[in-house]
């Protein structure tokens, strides 16, 4: 029955998630709904990936016709590069990277990667190029040991051991009452959101995806936590094409360009340097973080990670 109008790929997904709770079950239809507003276009290939360039080319975008989110949005991400958006929050930064990952189509203009259209290759290909770190990682309700391996299921212990060391999490898993097999998620263990995303670090390491993108948490992390993600996230971007969307400007400020975002638009860009010379939103942002950070110093030690 099911059959008729699901592609067996989507059969198979449904099937392996039927053992998860109803949390994981409403995101997974929320995947299939957004599968089915997004189709392979009649002539898809797959996704040559040569150098990993990345382009967003007068990008224009509305999730509803009546309110555009993004307006002409263009920037090019150089093989290895990192790019780094910055601004408030509504300004359309998490947008950007649901549209590299085709999770909507752009409403003008084209995203490009390695000089296809995104829009012309088929999906599978180029979401297995692609790495994402979201803001909010899900766990499925499985060993810890399950929820790395997933990103590659024919990795080795040793592998999801290393990618796990990688992402500075290896040694907080071995000291978990069951180590690797200790069932996390909404019904084991729930794991901080510095955690959660050295998880999910840890499977894009193990994924090993030519393009990288991270959507950095909101939720204020200890500095410890913090520190131990930017660790691992540093090596991990080095060989990568990254996109990073960053709340703390103090994690980007090696990227080699920042594009200041607001209201959907780019509003400054450049590096770290030039846009605190320019005296706009970005170094009144970067004074404000500063002063923050002073007063947290003076004010004690900040809240534990959540
Ligand atoms: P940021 O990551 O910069 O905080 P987002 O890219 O998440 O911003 O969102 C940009 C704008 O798009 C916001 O005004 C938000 O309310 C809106 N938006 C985000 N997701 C959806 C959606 N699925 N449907 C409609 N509007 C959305
Ligand atoms: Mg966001």
């Amino acid at each position: 029955m099911l059959q008729m109008f699901m592609p067996l790929g989507t059969l198979g997904i449904i099937y392996r998630m039927l053992k998860y709770t109803l949390a994981d079950m409403d995101l997974v239809l929320k995947l299939l709904q957004r599968e089915e507003e997004i189709q392979d276009a009649p002539d898809a290939r797959p996704l040559q990936v040569t150098r990993g360039r990345v382009e967003f080319e007068h990008v224009g975008f509305a999730y509803n016709e009546d309110r555009p989110i993004l307006k002409d949005i263009t920037f090019s991400i150089e093989p290895g590069r990192k790019v780094a958006v910055v601004g408030p929050s509504g300004a359309g930064k998490s947008t950007l990277a649901r549209l590299l990952f085709r999770f909507y189509d752009v409403s003008s203009g084209r995203i490009v990667i390695d000089d296809q259209d995104i829009r012309q290759v088929t999906q599978q290909s180029l979401r297995a190029a692609i790495g994402i770190v979201p803001q909010d990682t899900v766990l499925f309700n499985e060993s810890i040991f399950y929820n790395i391996q997933y990103a590659r299921p024919d990795a080795s212990r040793e592998e999801v051991e290393q990618a796990a060391r990688h992402a500075h999490i290896h040694d907080f898993i071995v000291n978990l009452p069951q180590g690797y097999d200790t069932i996390v998620g909404e019904r084991g263990l729930k794991l901080s959101g510095g955690e959660k995303q050295r998880v999910a670090i840890a499977r894009v390491i193990l994924k090993n995806p030519v393009i990288l993108v991270f959507d950095e948490a909101t939720s204020s992390l200890d500095s410890q936590s913090e520190q131990a993600i930017l660790a691992a996230l540093r090596e991990v971007a080095e060989q990568h094409t990254t996109l990073v969307v960053a709340h703390r400007l103090s994690t980007i400020v090696d990227a080699d360009e920042i594009l200041v975002m607001e209201a959907g638009q780019i509003l400054e860009r450049g590096t770290h340097a030039t846009l605190l010379a320019r005296d706009g939103l970005y170094s009144h942002m970067w004074a404000l973080q500063q002063k923050e950070q002073h007063e947290l110093l003076q004010s004690g030690p900040p809240p534990r990670d959540v």
